[in-house]
């Protein structure tokens, strides 16, 4: 049985390696890998001293073969995840104390042991690693990597069943694994293609085609939808005074107001520099309004703790907005025209003395 899972691990993991590797070097955090597939069955079927020798040899296997190269694994980390997977599968082998053979009422709390154990471990490994940074996200992983993570181990759960009654039928395995690897490599390729990865808003090419999508919703039903482009005051000075990663947080703190104070629907967009450009659909400029000053107020009221580039703690405060908002069909036919308003709205507001909303209306009335 450890020669199979060994045999079949190392033959996924060697038809998957362009694939493994292409995903670690893309993704920024923690990132899930296949190797619970294996050890669900490990240690439910083997003796804790195999399902250790199992982890330790799928992990060495990983650094040396995909993980070379772009971002290799660091010895420590390949250690400790190693050692995490170990005990999340023999403890996850303690499920067999429900019944004295495979049965579904064990495979099922085997991996939901798994599940929680590693997560436990995995969290706390990343929140010690980095407490001052910690995030929930950061330690726990996002939806996509739990629910991945999930995945992974029901196959392994089916594999097991699979093992104790047709150990050979488990090479069928190989194929589905593969195609999930590349499934994620492909979300991952998507996400960085679409979003701006400093603020996580969309880019300004994909915020175009949303916006030109609903100006085509627009047009066909008889519609409206307010915009309006967000300049950050002065945003020179926090790169000059501080430096540029404390200007980063800035935006990145910037852009999450942004964010909360809009919509889900609503296409939320970085143009550029300092620069947020937001699409309400289905909202009358008087309403966009209301929101860009809801935002405007929140910028102002933002207090970022950051350092500067000597490693000094600094709370950034008092970062103003200027906000320009137009709406279609009122400024403009065109994603354009209507932008083009916006902008001309943020221009008179730096005008009139910064961090304040201005309507295109207001522009149109001053230039009469
Ligand atoms: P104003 O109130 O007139 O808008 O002044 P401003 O300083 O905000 O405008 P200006 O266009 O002169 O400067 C924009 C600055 O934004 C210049 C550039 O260094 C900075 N910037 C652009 N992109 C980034 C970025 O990704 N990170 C950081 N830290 N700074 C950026
Ligand atoms: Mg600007
Ligand atoms: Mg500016």
């Amino acid at each position: 049985m450890f020669a199979l899972l060994l045999a079949l691990a190392v033959a996924q993991n060697e038809i998957s390696r362009r694939i493994e590797r292409a995903r670690r070097s893309l993704s920024e955090s923690s990132h899930v890998n296949m190797t619970s597939v294996w050890l669900i069955p490990a240690g439910l079927l083997l003796p804790a001293q195999l399902v250790a020798l199992l982890s330790v040899s799928l992990y060495v296997n990983m650094a040396l073969r995909s993980w070379s190269g772009t971002r290799p694994g660091q010895p420590h980390r390949v250690a400790a995840n190693a050692t995490t997977a170990s005990l999340s599968a023999c403890t996850a082998g303690l499920a067999m104390l429900v019944s004295p053979q495979i049965s579904v009422p064990a495979v099922c709390l085997a991996v939901a042991i798994y599940f929680v154990v590693n997560a436990l471990l995995t969290s706390l490994g990343l929140y010690l690693a980095n407490q001052a940074n910690a995030t929930v996200e950061g330690c726990l992983g996002n939806m996509d990597d739990n629910l991945l993570e999930l995945a992974t181990l029901c196959v392994g759960g089916l594999l097991v069943m699979v093992l104790t009654d047709e150990p050979l039928l488990s090479v069928l395995v190989i194929l589905p694994l593969y195609v999930l690897q590349r499934s994620m490599l492909i979300k991952r390729l998507e996400e960085l293609a679409t979003t701006d990865q400093k603020t996580q808003l969309l880019n300004a090419t994909t915020w175009q085609d949303g916006a030109q999508r609903e100006i085509s919703r627009a047009e066909r039903d008889n519609g409206s939808f307010g915009a309006m482009m967000i300049d950050l005051d002065h945003f020179k000075r926090i790169n000059d005074t501080y430096g540029h990663l404390a200007g980063d947080d800035v935006l990145k703190a910037v852009a999450a107001v942004v964010k909360q104070e809009t919509r889900a629907h609503d296409l939320v967009g970085r143009f550029g520099g300092e620069e947020f450009v937001a699409l309400l659909p289905a909202t009358s400029k008087e309403d966009a309004i209301v929101t860009a000053e809801r935002i405007r107020q929140r910028v102002s009221e933002l207090v970022i703790s950051t350092k500067t580039n000597e490693g000094a703690a600094v709370d950034i405060e008092r970062q103003t907005a200027s906000i320009g908002v137009a709406a279609y069909p009122l400024d403009g036919s065109s994603i354009e025209e209507v932008m083009a308003s916006a902008d001309a709205a943020v221009y008179a507001a730096k005008h009139g003395g910064r961090n304040r909303v201005v309507g295109s209306v207001e522009v149109a009335l001053a230039a009469a």
